[in-house]
């Protein structure tokens, strides 16, 4: 397993709550926008099931060890803290936590529930603007307007939370945009937002989305190094190719460095930790695979499914997760941080004593080196940040050393 030295958790828990206000046209998360009162307490009480089948089958140490939480969706924000305290009291019998998100939307937040949150334990906000620009929120079928997310970020500051990271989605076509993404990011880090997290705009089959070309890799590109320069200039440090901030990013951090995790609530993956029987872990995720295919538009499939309700919660386990499997998700994962990969831990995971010197001799990569694309300092490869947009490129060729 990788240390992080940083941090004292070894395990998230990730919980997912489907609702939102309306479907966005890009987005293929589990979630729905039909729903009642009556669907969201019977939601509630499930998670609350859910969480307790697993906190008592996860492995227990004698000492109450360290753990992260983190509310996505869907949109979390949609619901007052009352909600989240008895889950949240649930995980602080069996964990000290580090680190509490919850994720949020700009257009349903109510200002009174900052302090709530709060006062129930969270102590970090992300806040799901996407844009300030009236033209890109307009395409991406977003609802809120610029000053409503800078006043999200005040009502947060005011009521006392200092990590708030806001979402960015950039690379859309050039003709789209009329706010350069340099000066949003200026704007909400004025208005006191601590970093953010910032994807090009992927288009994906499942959604409203699928035959739009909204999308511009060239533009994606130019914008990702105005990101870079931005970010640096006001101090946000790079956490990982999309996400800067001033501050750490706990939970974050158990998947970028492959730490294990409990996924919780309708469509959620996991991670079970590793053991004797299964060295890598177990993947699983919750609900029927038919969750995942649902109708572009029609969002009211998982509840008439009643797929969330507990009677016909399961868990599939994906099929063995092997060495193999293991290491290229780490790859992919590690390359995307600063301290990208570890020649020690890659040779005692593989059992390979040669691979760094196969790594170092590759062609493409000792060029990378050359060109200053790949950095090797001590013991770590890693990727130059203005290179971390071209990842999955490096990813393969380093793949292709470890089969
Ligand atoms: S982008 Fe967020 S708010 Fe929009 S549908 Fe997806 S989860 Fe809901």
């Amino acid at each position: 397993m990788i240390s992080l030295p940083k941090q004292k958790s070894r395990i998230g828990i990730y919980l997912h709550i489907p609702f939102c206000p309306h479907i966005c046209p890009y987005c293929d998360f589990v979630k729905t926008s039909k729903f009642t009162k009556k669907d969201v307490n019977a939601f509630f009480s499930e998670l609350s099931a859910q969480l307790d089948f697993f906190l008592e089958k996860i492995p227990h140490s004698q000492n109450k060890e360290y753990a992260t939480v983190y509310f996505g969706g869907g949109t979390p924000g949609l619901f007052d803290a009352f909600y989240y305290e008895p889950l949240l009291d649930k995980i602080r019998d069996r964990y000290f936590i580090e680190e509490t998100t919850l994720e949020t939307n700009p257009l349903t937040n109510i200002k009174r529930r900052f302090s709530d949150y709060l006062s129930v334990g969270f102590d970090r906000i992300t806040l799901g603007a996407q844009s300030l620009c009236p033209e890109t929120l307009k395409i991406l079928g977003r609802k809120h307007k610029r000053d409503t997310v800078l006043n999200n970020i005040e009502w947060a500051r005011t009521a006392g939370f200092d990590n708030i990271q806001v979402d960015l989605i950039y690379g859309l076509k050039k003709e789209i945009r009329t706010i350069n993404v340099a000066d949003e990011i200026q704007e909400l880090n004025d208005a006191g937002a601590s970093g953010v997290s910032a994807y090009a705009l992927s288009i994906e089959k499942r959604t409203l989305f699928a035959n739009k070309d909204f999308a511009c890799d060239e533009n994606a590109a130019s914008e990702y190094l105005l990101i870079l320069n931005k970010c640096k200039s006001l101090g946000f440090k790079q956490l990982e190719t999309s996400n800067f901030s001033k501050k750490e990013t706990f939970h974050n951090n158990i998947y970028w460095y492959g730490l294990p995790y409990l996924g919780i609530g309708t469509g959620a993956h996991g991670l079970l930790p590793p053991s004797e029987e299964h060295p890598f872990g177990i993947r699983y995720r919750i609900g029927e695979e038919k969750i995942k295919s649902y109708a572009p538009g029609n969002d009211e499939l998982i509840f008439s499914q009643q797929e969330h309700r507990m009677k016909n919660f399961s868990i599939h386990s994906e099929p063995l997760r092997t060495k193999q499997e293991y290491l290229e998700e780490m790859i992919f994962t590690l390359l995307r941080t600063p301290n990208g990969i570890s020649l020690s831990w890659l040779e005692k995971v593989t059992e390979n004593k040669t691979i760094s010197q196969e790594i170092l001799a590759n062609a493409k990569i000792k060029r990378g080196i050359e060109e200053g694309k790949i950095i090797l300092e001590n013991d770590s490869i890693f990727l130059f940040d203005e290179e971390k947009i071209r990842g999955d490129l490096w990813v393969s060729e380093f793949i292709s050393l470890i089969k």
